[in-house]
């Protein structure tokens, strides 16, 4: 260490750091040469479409020296047409995490109030945070029987005061993995002042099979306040490339477009996630797959008479009861990694992603060794 000593600015002076949970590369340098079951970040073990892995080995390589479009037309072309939007509302991000921090950044400032649930994604406090926004953080719905820690929408609602700027909400949500209907957020919308930008993160909405849950993207029209952002990383299985996308009212994206990098996604992310659209049975196998891994992780775990969230995700929230990092730890040391639910303030909880079906056979068979 030199000794030099850098004065960040308030807010990033008080800022933590995005806990990814562990340090992976050194996990699997660690077990190798045998393989972990990395069941802690929510990654689609199918990968992407067949098409995007043949169009990764045929990239025109040579092209590397060229800037990408920074407008990233073609995709948001593909986007829009899917979404039956303009190109114009939508903003291309490295990431939806990157367009979560951005939108913090263009709507809230100190003193203004950015208000999401508790146990929301990791990402709302943390940009808020960045921009030295006063947090508002509305309790979650109680967990009473077999009701998960869901958003309290009416809460939420009511927590929406003058000086609010940004609403922060997940559907569906992690870590919870708990949703809530179209019904119910329209609902929601009409109560919250139509200036205030409500910001609805749909990362799982690839994984979503009930109608009613639907997407904030219907409810555009209706509500130029509405910002829906979605990601590749999940249902698409691409979160090595990172890109996400943000779909909004013109006037929104162009506030976004003001402080976004120029060439914030790079090439070959642009290429090949528009060729991911490309292949709806891809994602409907992907959804038949999560769907019944899902259940038969959701029933090992219920059958030991633990509580586990209902999810319409590629995961589940799971509740000990009782401390759950010497459960995380017997599972680590037989090579099985999950999500510590501490950071979260859910320190009887970890959150298993739905893996191959190799991974979830590991976790089970080890299941009553991690609990004893
Ligand atoms: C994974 C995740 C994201 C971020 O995904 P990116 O890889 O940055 O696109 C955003 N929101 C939620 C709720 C997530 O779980």
């Amino acid at each position: 260490m030199s000794g030099f000593a850098p004065r960040p600015t308030g807010p990033v002076a008080a800022l933590k750091a995005y806990d990814p949970g562990h340090d992976l590369p050194a996990l699997r340098a660690r077990a190798a040469p045998a393989a972990l079951a990395e069941l802690g970040s929510n990654e689609n073990p199918l990968g992407p479409p067949p098409a995007v892995l043949d169009a990764l080995h045929r990239l025109p390589v040579a092209e590397v020296f060229r800037y990408p479009d920074p407008l990233g037309l073609a995709l948001r072309r593909s986007l829009a047409a899917r979404l039956d939007v303009d190109p114009s509302m939508i903003a291309l991000g490295n990431g939806s995490h990157e367009l979560l921090m951005l939108l913090a950044q263009c709507f809230a400032a100190p003193g203004d109030e950015v208000v999401f649930s508790e146990f929301g994604f990791a990402v709302f406090p943390i940009g808020t945070a960045a921009v030295g926004a006063t947090p508002v953080r509305v309790p979650a719905l109680p967990r009473a029987g077999d009701a998960p820690r869901g958003h309290d929408l009416a809460a939420l609602a009511a927590a929406v005061g003058p000086g609010a700027r940004l609403v922060f909400v997940a559907n569906p949500n992690n870590p919870t993995g708990t949703w809530f209907t179209r019904d119910a957020l329209r609902e929601f919308l009409r109560t919250i002042d139509p200036r205030v930008p409500v910001v609805v993160d749909e990362a799982y909405h690839e994984y979503v099979d009930d109608p009613a849950v639907g997407s904030a993207v219907e409810l555009l029209a209706a509500f130029p306040n509405l910002v829906v952002t979605r990601t590749f990383s999940k249902g698409y299985g691409l979160a090595g490339l990172r890109v996400g996308y943000a779909v909004g009212d013109p006037a929104t994206i162009d506030v976004l477009n003001r402080l976004r990098e120029s060439f914030n996604v790079n090439a070959v992310a642009l290429e090949l996630a528009r060729i991911a659209l490309d292949d709806p049975g891809h994602l409907e196998r992907v959804r038949a797959f999560n769907r019944d891994q899902r259940a038969r992780l959701a029933a090992g775990l219920a059958a030991r008479g633990l509580f586990v969230h209902p999810s319409m995700t590629n995961f589940v929230l799971v509740d000990f009861d009782r401390p759950a990092a010497p459960i995380e730890a017997r599972w680590l040391a037989r090579g099985v990694v999950v999500r510590p639910m501490g950071g979260y303030g859910l320190p009887t909880c970890l959150r298993i992603s739905v893996g191959a079906v190799a991974e979830n056979d590991r976790l089970l068979a080890h299941l009553d060794e991690a609990l004893s």
